[in-house]
């Protein structure tokens, strides 16, 4: 099967200028690019006026824990539709296989919506892994999360592992990547690993180091004041210890790492984002290889319990209503809401609980008053409503101008970090994520060039996925067209792409005129041995 794409502008995906030519594909791989192909093909499809460019790199997705599911269509469509043509999946510390089989934890590994129990095969190998996967819509470049080889061998307790406990954790961590991952990474925010003492972690980055692969790391802390250190208030911005503390693994290990999703949680982090990226060009310029990746957009998923203290949420129903309860509550969500600079009205509610949809799309500040109640007051009640498991997007994470400061950096990536909800609204990340670059690009000027390099060929390069990234004679043909005009989110964020005309994997049309044509099984699960 041949298909000719006539007359594109070509985005090589290398950053150089674009040209007009013709490419031509001949079932999974781009066979010749050249002005004019007289060569005949089954599908000829019009370009003209439209941009070519390699399919699009999204480097910090969960869809892994997704495709093991039967009909998994859903959770994919809206990537493909926005021109994302491969994902690296397992990041913030979290995977789907490589676990203990015989472990009593085994249905602990992962959290909310990264959930084992809904898989019902054996993923404890990634061999196990790849033979579960039915269909896969995009191609999927999986990393090794070191929590669930943490919690296959010891739950989610917070105590030092034995030298045999952790000898096993390095067993099927190591185990993952000579079958295939194309890293680790860490979620040093989250239980289990956030109790992993340095020298846990350091380890498990010298195994990664010795196979030669990437080190991807969810940070301690993504403000400049979090629970993560103690005491929680004071001393240096904890969002920059955290990269201190990367900077420290990068150095004793070598390890290639990558920042995952670099944010500055609430206005106060604000003034940290000088320091932060002169630090990583630092780093660099000594020889280190670190590098990092963020949104396009100002906020993102968060569960919403996120500002609520420990003490709170393990403390009886009952005596959560008393008078002492309420004023230490009161008073530490006020200090956390000064610190860290953000207010009721930048959370806003994406799932309550059945029977709560009215609640959905608005903010905690909005359902306060239309409850003629205090901002407190509706917190609570909807932290009562949903039993701790509301669902939220959490504004100021960053800002447009934070983002195009990013988006110019030349140690920075691109990625979405979202996943398709099973209920409640959804992450506009899932559709609107990489169109957004293009968006804020032509309105500030910087290169499209530039933009889907980093999408495509750097991203290729970063993760190592060979034949991809790039319009090359003899590449895999992921390719995604669209008019460089009109690219981005529709008339609001909340909506659809526009823009994207034409979506292919593998050499098959998975998008036409910006819809998903059915064909959810042209990805493959790219693994690295
Ligand atoms: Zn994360």
């Amino acid at each position: 099967m041949k298909t000719l794409l006539r007359n594109g502008k070509i985005f090589d995906g290398s950053g150089s200028e674009p040209f007009v030519a013709d490419v031509l594909i001949e079932d999974d791989r781009i066979i010749k690019i050249a002005p004019n192909i007289e060569e005949s093909a089954e599908r000829i499809i019009d370009c003209e006026g439209l941009a070519v460019s390699p399919g699009f790199i999204d480097m910090h997705s969960h869809n892994d824990w997704f495709a093991p599911r039967e009909n998994n269509h859903r959770f994919f469509i809206p990537f493909l539709e926005q021109g994302i043509t491969t994902q690296v999946t397992g990041n913030c510390g979290a995977c789907p296989f490589g676990y203990d089989k015989d472990s009593k934890y085994r249905d602990l590994v992962g959290s909310g919506i990264m959930d084992i129990t809904k898989i019902k095969e054996d993923t404890s190998t990634l061999p196990a892994f790849a033979a579960a996967i039915k269909n896969l819509p995009v191609n999927m470049v999986p990393l090794y999360g070191h929590e669930s080889a943490r919690i296959s061998v010891a739950g989610y307790d917070s105590r030092e592992l034995t030298e045999e406990e952790l000898k096993h954790t390095e067993e099927i961590l190591e185990q993952a990547l000579i079958d295939g991952a194309a890293g680790l990474s860490f979620g040093l925010m989250y239980e289990p690993d956030r109790y992993a003492p340095y020298e846990e972690l350091r380890r498990a980055a010298a195994i990664c180091a010795k196979h030669g692969k990437i080190l991807t790391i969810h940070g301690r802390a993504n403000s400049a004041v979090s629970t993560s250190y103690n005491p929680p208030v004071g001393g240096r911005a904890h969002n920059l210890r955290a990269i201190d503390e990367m900077e420290k693994l990068a150095r004793d290990t070598g390890v290639k790492l990558q920042h995952s999703h670099l944010i500055f949680v609430g206005e106060k982090s604000w003034k940290t984002v000088d320091e932060a990226l002169s630090i990583i060009k630092r780093l660099n310029d000594e020889g280190l290889d670190f590098k990092y990746d963020s949104y396009s957009l100002t906020f993102g998923a968060s569960v919403i319990t996120v500002v609520l203290p420990a003490w709170y949420l393990t403390m009886p129903k009952e005596k959560r209503s008393r008078g002492f309860a309420k004023l230490r509550l009161a008073f530490e969500i006020g200090l956390t809401k000064r610190v860290l600079g953000f207010n009721f009205n930048d959370i806003m509610m994406t799932w309550v609980a059945e029977g709560q949809e009215t609640l959905i799309g608005k903010t905690v500040a909005q359902l306060a008053k239309e409850w003629d109640v205090s901002d407190l007051d509706a917190y609570i009640r909807l932290v009562e409503l949903s039993e701790g498991h509301g669902l939220v997007l959490m504004h100021r994470y960053l800002t447009d101008e934070i983002v195009l400061r990013l988006m110019r950096d030349e140690n920075c990536y691109f990625m979405t970090d979202a996943w398709i909800e099973e209920r409640g609204m959804q992450n506009p990340s899932c559709f609107i994520g990489f169109p957004r670059f293009f968006k804020l690009a032509r309105e500030n000027d910087i290169p499209l060039k530039d933009i889907i390099h980093r999408m495509t060929g750097m991203a290729a390069e970063r993760f190592v996925i060979s034949e991809r990234g790039a319009l090359k004679e003899g590449y895999f043909a992921d390719i995604t067209v669209f008019d460089e005009k009109t690219i981005g989110p529709g008339t609001s964020d909340e909506s659809r792409p526009q823009g994207i005309s034409l979506v292919i994997v593998n050499g098959e049309i998975v998008v036409d005129n910006g819809k998903f044509t059915g064909k959810g099984d042209a990805g493959q699960l790219l693994l690295q041995k």
